[in-house]
């Protein structure tokens, strides 16, 4: 928080971003618990599996990316079948998933990324990550938070539009939140944001319209809290 300019430009609504957090994080531990274990519920029992699910789950639900990878990591048990695979075959056992050529091509090329450059294992740094085919931030921080148990923020598109919300950024590329809320928030809520994040934008501060009346984070929202001051 030590940027001044920054403090600044989220205390429009006369509130400062200490005190707007400390109304904020108590309650979304209250409502939404701080439980990680219910943030990610891939089937997949080694890390690889989980960045090759996260890859594969890009537009599209988690239950269908469980439904394909079901009988994918039979077919395919270890990087090493992943790496030989056929691409046309790969595409149809995806083919349910969106984006079945590019995600397959990506598959295949992070498992032989993952061979020839970490001995097969799975790197934890976010430029390492970064460098396999298919893994951007978000996935790379997806892996960072569940595979490592490293502080890491996900920004999705729920994050993002209740962060803006809140007044805890104002920023709408999601790197750029994502450096916001590294600066903003205490570690021990970066894995917790995304997954509270969700459920709050799921639940109550839904796009295009949040349902603000009654909402239990109005009190140190910028968004109701300007709402308010202007009507
Ligand atoms: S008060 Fe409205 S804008 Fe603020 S968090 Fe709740 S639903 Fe979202």
């Amino acid at each position: 928080m030590q940027n001044k300019e920054k403090l600044n430009r989220l205390q429009e609504d006369n509130m400062t971003l200490g005190e707007r957090l400390e109304i904020i994080l108590p309650l979304l531990d209250e409502r939404y618990g701080t439980d990680l274990h219910t943030y990610l519920e891939f089937n997949a029992q080694k890390p690889w599996q989980l960045l090759f699910s996260t890859i594969l789950s890009a537009q599209c639900t988690d239950a269908r990316v469980n439904l394909v990878t079901k009988d994918l990591f039979v077919k395919y048990p270890d990087l090493e079948a992943f790496a030989r695979a056929d691409l046309e075959e790969m595409e149809k056992d995806i083919h349910s998933i969106g984006f079945y050529h590019n995600k397959a091509k990506n598959l295949i090329g992070a498992a032989r990324k993952l061979l020839s450059d970490y001995g097969g294992v799975l790197p934890s740094s976010v430029e390492d990550l970064t460098s396999l085919p298919g893994v951007g931030r978000k996935t790379a921080n997806v892996v960072r938070g569940n595979v490592f148990g490293l502080p890491s923020i996900v920004v999705d598109t729920h994050v993002k539009r209740v962060s803006k919300c809140l007044g805890l950024t104002d920023q709408t590329d999601p790197v750029k939140v994502e450096y916001d809320l590294m600066e903003v928030l205490p570690e021990d809520h970066w894995i917790l944001i995304n997954l509270q994040g969700i459920a709050l934008g799921r639940e109550i501060c839904k796009a295009p319209r949040p349902k603000c009346d009654g909402c239990f984070l109005h009190k140190g929202c910028r968004k109701w809290r300007l709402d308010h001051a202007n009507g």
